[in-house]
């Protein structure tokens, strides 16, 4: 596996050097909008530990980082008036990954409305 990438956008996201819509943070964790959301209400949870994805996440990470997941999932599906939500979240390029630090993508979904690609 690729060692971390400290340019990969997310990693500027959380440097501040790309925007983003935040809607989420502590001293572990972020969460802001997927700028292409599959479904209204799309969210991405990140850790702030640099971590390519997780086959090379530690513990304390993973713990923070699904209890947050947890957390935006019930306030997204609230906010979004949704019927359920879809979480979901891929390690390395063969199985979907295409920003290399570690992120849940969470997705709001209402009853016959498919994700989009
Ligand atoms: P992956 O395929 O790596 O699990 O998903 C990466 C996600 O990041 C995609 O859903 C994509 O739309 C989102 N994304 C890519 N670049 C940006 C960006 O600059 N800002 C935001 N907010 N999301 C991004």
């Amino acid at each position: 596996m690729s060692a971390y990438d400290t340019n990969n956008i997310f990693a500027k996201i959380l440097r501040g050097e790309i925007p983003s819509h935040r809607v989420y943070e502590d001293e572990a964790t972020v969460a802001f909008m997927d700028v292409m959301p599959q479904a209204e209400g799309h969210v991405l949870v990140l850790p702030k530990a640099p971590s390519r994805n997780i086959l090379d996440a530690d513990p304390a990470t993973l713990t923070s980082l699904i209890a947050t997941v947890q957390k935006i999932a019930v306030a997204a599906k609230a906010a979004f008036d949704a019927d359920g939500v879809t979480i979901m979240q891929f390690n390395e390029a063969p199985a979907g990954q295409s920003v290399f630090h570690l992120h849940f993508h969470v997705v709001p979904r209402r009853e016959g409305v498919p994700l989009k690609p």
